[in-house]
């Protein structure tokens, strides 16, 4: 019935030696999210960056010549897509690769999917903390030295040649 999917991605790639369509329920239901996926899991890698195309034309069956090149478009030169409210996409040089990348996309959907269900993933808090000090950061007055994190607490310096144990400089209530 979805045959314009195949034959459309095989017009457009002649590198293309076998097209994967699924209606699997991760890949359905992540794509409807519109978040990027990202490489949470080793079956995320080849999906995440360049990021894996949405198509996001329609969810309904692909039909018509015209969806599938609509498809073949969202494709470009990856591996595949997502299809929201549908499923996924995948294609490779042989059908061994174009099973296994739908088998790794799937997969890679479901790990963000439970990871998005426990809380915000741990790479997107470490993000996050990363661009809040950065932000800090650039607020603050760039002639002013950092600041230790505790007031008591030893601020070690490189050893220099000849030293057996780093210079320790005491600061805090200590040093005044
Ligand atoms: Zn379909």
């Amino acid at each position: 019935m979805e045959y314009p999917i195949h034959t459309s991605l095989m017009a457009a790639r002649p590198d293309v030696g076998c097209v994967v369509h699924t209606h699997s329920s991760a890949a359905t239901a992540f794509a409807a999210l519109g978040e990027p996926l990202r490489a949470i899991s080793r079956d995320g890698v080849e999906f995440a960056d360049p990021p894996v195309p949405v198509f996001t034309l329609t969810g309904s069956l692909i039909r018509t010549a015209e969806l599938g090149a609509a498809l073949a478009d969202t494709v470009g030169d990856g591996v595949g897509a997502l299809i929201p409210q549908h499923g996924l996409v995948t294609v490779g040089p042989d059908p061994a690769t174009a099973v296994m990348r739908a088998v790794l996309l799937d997969r890679a959907c479901r790990v963000q999917l439970d990871a998005i269900a426990a809380g915000p993933p741990l790479v997107q808090r470490r993000r996050d903390r990363a661009e809040e000090g950065r932000g800090m950061a650039a607020r603050a007055d760039p002639g002013r030295l950092p600041v230790p994190a505790s007031p008591n607490r030893p601020v070690s310096h490189p050893r220099r040649r000849g030293e057996t144990k780093p210079a320790l400089i005491p600061t805090g209530r200590f040093s005044r």
